[in-house]
């Protein structure tokens, strides 16, 4: 308890523990925010990274409680927070170890994956089991379809909620009632819907709630043609820099976000880029290995000209005594922004003179940011490009507070009001429907305002980290231990919907500028991550179901190549049957490894291939999951009476959902079951380890 004695009477302060247990780093930037507004409405938060624990805090005795944490794959918690829950799972903690906690959880997830939000709910569970009780409310806030939608309300009402609490806990302290009793639970509901199973009806009511309906304006201009006049009629419509009509009444704008940086420029001093540590020492999000440089030594493009997509195949060269790896697993590639891109920000920030200077980030010493610190992320002796081409994201869509703090530096006023009203309350939906939902980037922004040019200082304190991209490996270590290839298709992004420059993935594209001259093998750094799960099974006789579309068949091409040289190496292995499905667009533009697949066939390492083309109309399967159909005795024979195991790769959106459909289908068809009992039975394959995934967005 949090008790000060003044004047012989018991003041309780307005403290609560506020963690974050953080993968990426949203729900770190999200319980920043509360830090802050909590500090303005008086409140005490006592802010740490859930991975400090029993070093700042020990959650025994602490009574009141905020966690901000994520869900990561199929529901697991953040690297962050696995110490921290260890510690909580134990079997010996009674239930009543967390008795006097009062607590509440914001979950953030994507309900593209099946377990959304499961960690936050696991969290919830074993919280509850310890004896602790909710003050307020969980969250569930859905990257999917915009975690602000969610996370907004869920704060207002969070801050009413500790007002209550706080209230609360005064009148028991004036009643002399030392401990709060846990049967008269506040557990104020914020101004949100229960999200707490979301199902994707749900998903799309919410959509279709941020998006606003299309305004329409009818103007009239006078225009003369010699002696007449002409009365010309158009029609306007909102968009990123119009509202139509404006958005009526007093708006409520965000309080400015206090500034906390300064940039001292040493024009005279050199500096050695190169030699910088990468994203100067910032968590990578699961690496099992610090970063290595490997060399570029292959690229090759596994797709036709008139492919709808790209698909580029590189091979890396490692050192194996740094980075060793599986079929299955992934790494991540620590990627570059586009230095065209930088090059038209630096010039839009007028910041051209001193971009290759070396500078130092300094704390504002006057600042009035609360626990101001400078981002680990940003080196403090660099220079202005190295941080925007290295450091910082500079593409994802620009958050509220940041375009709070761009109107305050837009001289034109009807600019500076337009960036008012996205930054609103009123204009929420707006701001979903303009700025996050096209993906619009930092420089969409100033390109769209240009009267806009905020100082380089207020650009670096709200821009997020340039986060490594993960690839799956489609190699074996029996053929080299020294190579590591992958497969990508190169993200296009098109100009329209207020994007005003057409543009690449981050990473994809930066790869795919590096096709360059493998004689000069250009260097990238990348890391190691463990996949847990997706891996081949030890006992080689037990069949497989491989299940991927487009780049999801990269990881599969490891597998088969380590099972034929595990297969060479002792030609008396008994091995289980192998059968693929695999869906691209067109047989002839699209179909990935089509040769070293057919191979595999006839060297017997695949027992089975089932190719969907999608958009060819030349077979009855469309997609994976309709050659599944096609074949649904003997899949469910194969995974039923033989104890097949089931590998989905590739995209999370539709397809591994479209599958995990099917897959209830045929057991309910093959077994005479109903859906519902196939759902338990498809659910029990998932926990017994015979269904994995590796799916992505
Ligand atoms: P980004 O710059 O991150 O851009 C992608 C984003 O752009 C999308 O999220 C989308 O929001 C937006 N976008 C895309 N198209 C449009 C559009 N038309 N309009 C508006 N916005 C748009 N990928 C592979 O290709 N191969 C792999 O083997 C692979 N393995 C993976 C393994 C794991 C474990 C994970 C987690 C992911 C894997 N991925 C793989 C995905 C990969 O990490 C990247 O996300 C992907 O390559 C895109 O990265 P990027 O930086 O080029 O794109
Ligand atoms: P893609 O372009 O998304 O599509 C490949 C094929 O899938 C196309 O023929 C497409 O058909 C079809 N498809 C579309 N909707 C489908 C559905 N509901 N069910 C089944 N098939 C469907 O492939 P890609 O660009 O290579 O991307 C695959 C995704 O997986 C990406 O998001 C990538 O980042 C991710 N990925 C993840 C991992 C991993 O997690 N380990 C590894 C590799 C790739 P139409 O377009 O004709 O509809």
């Amino acid at each position: 308890m949090d008790w000060n004695s003044i004047d012989g009477c018991q003041i309780m302060e307005r403290r609560f523990l506020l963690l974050f247990g953080s993968q990426t780093g949203q729900s770190q930037a999200v319980a920043e925010e509360i830090f802050e507004k909590a500090l303005e409405h008086g409140f005490q938060p006592d802010l740490h990274n859930i991975n400090e624990t029993e070093k700042k805090f020990n959650i025994e005795k602490e009574t009141l409680l905020v966690l901000v944490i994520s869900s990561t794959g199929d529901g697991e918690p953040p690297d962050t927070a696995l110490k921290f829950w260890r510690r909580i799972r134990k079997k010996t903690l009674g239930s009543d170890y967390l008795g006097n906690l009062r607590y509440t959880i914001l979950g953030l997830g994507d309900s593209n994956y099946s377990n959304f939000c499961q960690n936050p709910k696991n969290f919830d569970l074993r919280f509850q089991q310890l004896g602790a009780q909710h003050f307020y409310s969980m969250g569930f806030a859905d990257d999917a379809i915009g975690l602000e939608i969610v996370v907004e309300p869920w704060i207002d009402g969070l801050l009413s909620a500790l007002t209550s609490q706080f209230s609360e806990k005064s009148e028991n302290c004036s009643l002399d009632h030392a401990i709060s009793d846990k049967n008269q639970q506040t557990d104020l509901k914020p101004q949100i819907d229960e999200t707490d199973n979301v199902k994707d009806d749900n998903k799309q009511d919410n959509v279709a709630n941020a998006i606003t309906t299309v305004d329409l304006a009818i103007v009239s201009t006078e225009k003369e043609l010699g002696d007449i006049k002409v009365v010309e009629k158009t029609i306007e419509v909102s968009s990123l820099v119009k509202s139509i009509p404006p958005i009526e009444g007093q708006i409520v704008v965000p309080a400015l976000p206090h500034s906390f940086l300064e940039v001292h420029y040493s024009e005279d001093e050199s500096i050695d880029l190169d030699s910088l540590c990468i994203q100067n020492g910032a968590a990578l999000p699961s690496a099992t290995t610090d970063i290595v440089m490997a060399n570029i030594v292959n690229v090759s493009t596994l797709t036709r000209q008139d492919a709808v997509k790209t698909a580029l195949e590189i091979q890396l060269e490692i050192t194996e005594s740094e980075m060793t790896f599986e079929p299955g697993d992934s790494f991540g590639i620590v990627c570059e922004n586009s230095r065209d891109e930088v090059e038209e920000l630096i010039l839009k920030l007028s910041v051209t003179n001193v971009a290759d200077s070396v500078c130092y980030l300094k704390l504002k010493e006057e600042t009035r940011k609360k626990n101001a610190a400078i981002p680990p992320f940003l080196p403090t002796r660099t220079t202005i490009r190295h941080l925007l081409v290295t450091c910082c994201d500079i593409r994802t869509p620009i958050k509220k507070g940041f375009i709070r703090m761009l109107a305050e530096y837009t001289p034109n006023t009807l600019e500076k009001a337009r960036l008012q009203e996205l930054c609103s309350r009123q204009g929420s939906s707006q701001y979903t429907h303009f700025i996050r939902e096209p993906n619009l980037s930092l420089l969409d922004i100033l390109k769209a305002f240009p009267s806009c040019c905020p100082p380089i200082e207020r650009i670096l304190e709200h821009l997020p980290r340039l986060l490594p991209r993960p690839y799956s490996i489609s190699s074996s270590p029996l053929v080299s231990r020294k190579h590591l290839n992958f497969v990508f298709n190169i993200v296009e992004i098109p100009s329209g919907s207020g994007r005003q420059y057409s543009r690449k993935g981050v990473c994809t594209g930066w790869l795919s500028s590096s096709q360059i001259d493998c004689n000069n093998k250009p260097k990238i750094p990348i890391y190691g991550r463990k996949n847990l799960s997706f891996h081949l099974p030890s006992d080689l006789s037990i069949p497989m179901i491989l299940i991927g579309a487009g780049t999801g068949l990269a990881p599969f091409i490891g597998f088969m190549q380590h099972r034929e040289a595990q297969v060479k190496h002792d030609q008396d292995l008994l091995c289980g049957p192998i059968w693929l499905f695999f869906g691209c667009r067109h047989n002839e533009r699209d179909y990935l490894y089509r040769s070293e697949l057919e191979r595999f066939h006839e060297v017997g390492i695949l027992s089975n291939i089932s190719v969907s083309f999608s958009r060819d109309n030349s077979t009855s399967a469309r997609y994976v999951q309709d050659n599944i159909l096609l074949h649904s005795d003997s899949v469910c024979k194969l995974l039923l009476e033989k104890n097949a195991v089931i590998y989905v790769c590739g995209d999370a959106r539709n397809m591994s959902k479209d599958v995990n459909n099917t897959i209830v289908t045929i057991i309910s068809q093959h077994q005479g079951i109903a859906m519902e009992e196939a759902k338990s039975v498809t659910m029990k394959l998932r926990q017994e380890g015979r269904y994995l995934e590796d799916i992505w967005t």
